[in-house]
C-alpha cells in the first residue's frame, strides 16, 4: 500500500534515476559513435587526390668524362692495361689479338671515333681508344 509519505520518500530516488538515464554525458553502451558534423568537415576538408607517382630515377649512364686510367692503377696493372695496344706484353698475355684495342672491344663505351671513353672495368675513369687490356672481347659488328 502506497501512502503519501512513502511516495514522497520514493520521488528523489526515481527522479535521480530518470535524470541519469536521459543524460548526454554518458551514452548507453550500445549507442553508435556520433557522426562528424558538416561544420567540422568544412573546416578540415578531406582531400581525395591520389598521391603523386614516384619520379623514376635517371638512367645510369657511364661518365662521358673523367680521368684517364693511369698505368699505376691497381686494376690496370692486374689486367695488363696499356694506353697503346702495341705496347701490350704479348709474352704475358698470349691471348693478345693483333688489331685489338679498346675501340673495338665489346666493353668500350666511348662514342665511335672518340679518343677515349668509359669502360665498366674502370668505373669513373676513361680508357684510351687505342688502349688494350687482357679482358678485351671483340665487339660484335
Ligand atoms: Fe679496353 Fe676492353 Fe680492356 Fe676495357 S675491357 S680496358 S675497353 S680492352
Amino acid at each position: 500500500m502506497t501512502t503519501r509519505r512513502h511516495f514522497i520518500w520514493l520521488l528523489p530516488a526515481s527522479g535521480a534515476a530518470l535524470l541519469s538515464a536521459c543524460s548526454d554525458s554518458a551514452p548507453p553502451p550500445d549507442a553508435a559513435p556520433p557522426a562528424a558534423s558538416p561544420a567540422s568537415s568544412a573546416e578540415y576538408p578531406v582531400t581525395t587526390a591520389p598521391a603523386p607517382a614516384p619520379t623514376p630515377a635517371p638512367a645510369q649512364t657511364p661518365a662521358a668524362s673523367g680521368p684517364m686510367v693511369e698505368a699505376t692503377d691497381p686494376t690496370a696493372m692486374a689486367l695488363g692495361y696499356v694506353a697503346v695496344a702495341a705496347n701490350a706484353d704479348k709474352a704475358k698475355y698470349p691471348n693478345f689479338v693483333e688489331g685489338s684495342a679498346c675501340a673495338n672491344c665489346a666493353l668500350y663505351q666511348g662514342a665511335t671515333g672518340s679518343a677515349a671513353g668509359p669502360c665498366p672495368l674502370f668505373a669513373g675513369k676513361q680508357v684510351a681508344a687505342a688502349g688494350w687490356c687482357s679482358s678485351w672481347v671483340k665487339k660484335a659488328t
